[in-house]
């Protein structure tokens, strides 16, 4: 039996306040193999880190028990204290009478049940301590090379800051061009500075930058492998033009005979069948749009390519695909719009013209935007004198299954209110509202001085929005006066929330990250963690985790970008030893426990066994990838032949701990 040393913490009050620390120390001294004990105000302090290290001199301990707090708080900061100790760091066990006792259990009234399962969780803590087995991290090497899916601004900014520090990155994009959803606005909250003025020097920077691979109309197709040593497989859409010969000369797009709604413009404006989004788009060279180009539609046309001063139009151009090798992910696949049109039939979709999302709005009221900036009734042409906003579409709607906040919209229809009162005089605004919620820096000032403009805010929903003659009548309730309203807009903007964006189930089904209730990436722990994922070396940056506006977007994107750094500028990475192993002689090759690994670290393997007197034969195992798997212990539940232990967590050790809570 080892020699086991036990500390109880009292974490000040947290758990001296409700048990009684010194009484469960000197109980623990009698557990079996348990040769010292003792307790001590906070045992993660330096002078506890201090009491651990030298009574395991003093004592010659072998085995570390902390009863303290959560693992997830300082079992790392323990093993560390054994590791200087001249201890394996995982002859460690820790029993959390912190969030499993004291704080669940705060009632006077059942003290001593407490008590005793306090003492309870030491004794288990003891029964594994004297089980575990030293267990050493492995090596291994790391490609310095990081992928980066998504070229909104959290991509831009990530890549950019990967890139600066001197590492490879791949970004991928699945439209024509890179920068997303921020290139479309037209002046950003509060300080009205112009997205595209702020943004387009990124991107431009992005494209030059040597070491940036950027592949636009592209998507990631596969993903294989582990933290450091990720395989990915991009599918470089096929663009019908030779990006190598075009130079951008727009001869093409402006000749092209065919005209079709322009999804960069939300279908406010028109473009050709070959295109390039906008005018600053980077790459600024263009793609066949092949489900409307005439030529495709009709076998005849061929403008484009009889125009081309380079020979650059390609009819016959296949989708490509590339493999590639890196270190690290970082998803920044933004977000995406509710779909409105769908849900909330009492706002007149595809009945009236003139009621339009923020989105839309940001089109037409941009310099760039298909009215040259002019605000305008879709149905009309004439600029509208009476607009209504409809906060919270899709946003804090529990009926309609949308919970949470969209944390941009409020700030957005801020903007657009004033906007309206600039650009139009004598307008009036209204703004139907459920809580304005303005929490960044200077939102709140920018939201009053709106209001002094003369933004009309209405506390309550929208029941209705119908047509009379040529005006909109948009019916609601002024909760805070108590009464019925129905003012006669001109237009009605939306204020839609931000869901996930398409596709966001199969990057995340593809990657191996969950998605939290809501279809957004699940960060790791969302205060210590919050641009990590479960799965090593993938990160997360921008709306993609959930909906920010553009400094916390960018922020978080800086915040990957360093941790992809802290990562990739290592040598070699030590792998966590708690995982998976598979007992090859007890294995039956059933592979039950490959489907249950989410992280697919499971892989049949052939081996040559070789029994003393029998002939050599060739077999079926299960073999567990030490760099996938995740220590989550799913497998060893499946194997019936109880092949597979989890280092750490071995079924001798969890019986052990069993026994002694049946005591
Ligand atoms: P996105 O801009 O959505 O970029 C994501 C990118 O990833 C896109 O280019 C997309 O095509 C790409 N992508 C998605 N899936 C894949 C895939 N599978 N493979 C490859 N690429 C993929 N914020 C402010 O701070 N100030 C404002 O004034 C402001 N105004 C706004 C007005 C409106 C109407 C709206 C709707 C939002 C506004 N915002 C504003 C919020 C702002 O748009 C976001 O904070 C910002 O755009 C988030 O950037 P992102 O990179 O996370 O996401
Ligand atoms: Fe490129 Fe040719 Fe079009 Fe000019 S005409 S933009 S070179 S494809
Ligand atoms: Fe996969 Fe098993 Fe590792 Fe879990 S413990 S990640 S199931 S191999």
């Amino acid at each position: 039996m080892p020699r086991i040393g036990v500390f109880v913490c009292w974490c000040g009050s947290n758990i001296g306040g409700v048990l009684d620390c010194p009484a469960i120390a000197q109980e623990a001294a009698s557990f079996p193999g348990v040769v010292y004990s003792t307790e001590y105000k906070y045992v993660c302090s330096d002078p506890g880190q201090k009491l651990i290290v030298d009574a395991v001199k003093e004592h010659r301990l072998e085995r570390v028990v902390v009863a303290s707090c959560s693992p997830r708080l300082h079992e790392e900061t323990f093993r560390q204290v054994l590791r200087r100790s001249g201890l394996n760091p995982y002859f460690f066990e820790m029993a959390n009478l912190r969030e499993h006792c004291s704080w669940v259990h705060p009632d006077t009234t059942v003290r001593e049940q407490a008590q005793r399962k306090a003492v309870d969780l030491v004794r288990r803590a003891v029964a594994k301590a004297a089980r575990l087995e030293p267990l050493f991290p492995g090596k291994i090497p790391v490609v310095r090379r990081c992928l980066v899916i998504g070229g909104g601004i959290a991509g831009i900014q990530t890549a950019l800051d990967v890139a600066d520090a001197g590492l490879e990155v791949l970004l991928v994009e699945r439209e024509p061009t890179i920068g997303g959803n921020m290139v479309k606005l037209d002046k950003t909250f509060p300080t009205l500075d112009c997205s595209a003025c702020i943004s387009t020097p990124k991107m431009v920077a992005v494209a030059q930058h040597p070491n940036i691979r950027l592949y636009t109309y592209a998507q990631v197709e596969e993903v294989t492998g582990y933290i450091g040593n990720f395989k990915a497989r991009i599918r470089q859409k096929a663009r019908y033009v030779d990006h190598s010969k075009c130079n951008g000369c727009g001869t093409c797009w402006t000749r092209c005979p065919v005209t079709v709604p322009d999804d960069f413009n939300l279908g406010l404006g028109e473009r050709g069948a070959i295109y390039i989004p906008f005018p600053q788009a980077v790459p600024n060279k263009p793609v066949i749009d092949l489900e409307h180009c005439r030529r495709s539609t009709r076998g005849k046309c061929g403008a484009c390519a009889k125009l081309c001063p380079t020979g650059a139009i390609d009819y016959e151009q296949k989708d490509e695909f590339v493999d590639v090798e890196v270190g690290a992910i970082i998803v920044a696949t933004g977000y995406g719009l509710f779909p409105w049109e769908k849900v909330y039939g009492e706002y007149g979709y595809g009945r009236f013209r003139d009621v339009i999302t923020g989105l839309m709005f940001e089109r037409m009221v941009n310099a760039s935007g298909p009215t040259g900036g002019k605000i305008q009734r879709p149905s009309s042409g004439k600029e509208p004198k009476t607009v209504v906003f409809i906060q919270c579409v899709g946003s804090r709607d529990e009926a309609r299954g949308k919970e949470y906040c969209s944390r941009f919209c409020c700030m957005y229809t801020a903007k657009h209110a004033h906007q309206i009162l600039e650009k139009i005089p004598g307008s009036e605004v209204y703004v139907f509202y459920i809580d304005v919620r303005t929490f960044g820096k200077g939102y709140e000032e920018f939201y009053r001085r709106v209001r002094d403009e003369g933004a009309v805010y209405i506390r309550g929903r929208v029941s209705k929005v119908y047509q009379d003659g040529s005006k909109l009548i948009v019916r609601g309730a002024d909760t805070l006066l108590g009464e019925q309203v129905e003012i006669a807009a001109d237009m009605v903007v939306l204020a839609t929330g931000a869901v996930p964006a398409a596709g966001a189930a199969d990057v995340a089904r593809m990657i191996g990250i969950p998605q939290d209730k809501d279809g957004f990436f699940q960060e790791a722990h969302p205060k210590l963690r919050p641009v990590e994922t479960h799965t090593g070396g993938v990160y997360l940056a921008g709306t993609c985790q959930g909906p920010k506006d553009i400094p916390d977007t960018v922020s978080q994107a800086s915040g990957a970008a360093a941790k992809v750094c802290g990562l990739l500028l290592r040598d070699e990475l030590e792998t966590n030893p708690l995982v998976s192993k598979v007992n090859e002689a007890l294995c039956t090759g059933c592979l039950a426990c490959q489907p249950v690994c989410p992280y697919r670290a499971i892989q049949p393997v052939t081996i040559t066994e070789r029994l003393p007197g029998q002939p050599p034969r060739e077999r079926v195992v299960a073999r567990v990838n030490e760099g996938l798997c995740q220590g989550c212990g799913a497998c060893t539940v499946a194997c019936r032949a109880g092949a597979i232990d989890l280092k750490g967590f071995t079924n001798k050790q969890l019986i052990a701990e069993v026994d002694a809570l049946c005591l």
